[in-house]
């Protein structure tokens, strides 16, 4: 089994009951859950492998502009499958190609795009540590 870090975005916030549904339709098992918002300082830090970006800017203010609903999901190859079931990045593009995809279903655009997923090991391992750090030794 493998664990994943996912997001409800602040576009999406109001449709927590509708994806957690489909999370768990999809046979995940949410392991660690909680409701925040991030500053532009976390949401920088989260983000620091697109700074430098064109949509950089947008999505620091987009990311702080309300709540986001973040978990940890576990299951069988967890960070692909989460992958699979949010769509592709683009939301006008997941209702063409992946019309059931979370994306499609709840997002908008390239950028107001609903969730967010790990998309390797390394990134699922610093993103679950982001939002749910391990309670260091002293
Ligand atoms: P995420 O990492 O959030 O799961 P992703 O891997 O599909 O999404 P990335 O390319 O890593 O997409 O981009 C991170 C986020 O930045 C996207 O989810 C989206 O919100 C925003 N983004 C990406 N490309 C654009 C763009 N061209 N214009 C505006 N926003 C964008």
């Amino acid at each position: 089994k493998e664990r994943t870090l996912g997001i409800i975005k602040p576009d999406a916030c109001g449709k927590v009951g509708q994806i957690l549904d489909a999370i768990f339709q999809s046979g995940f098992k949410i392991t660690k859950l909680k409701m925040c918002q991030l500053t532009r300082n976390e949401a920088f830090e989260f983000y620091q492998e697109h700074q430098g970006k064109t949509f950089f800017d947008g999505l620091i203010s987009f990311m702080t502009s309300g709540p986001i609903v973040a978990f940890e999901l576990m299951g069988v190859d967890a960070i692909n499958k989460w992958r699979e079931v949010i769509g592709p990045t683009d939301s006008c593009e997941a209702r063409k190609g992946a019309p059931v995809s979370l994306r499609a279903r709840f997002g908008k655009d390239n950028q107001q795009n609903a969730c967010h997923g790990s998309d390797s090991l390394a990134s699922a391992a610093r993103e679950i540590e982001f939002f749910f750090p391990s309670v260091a030794a002293v």
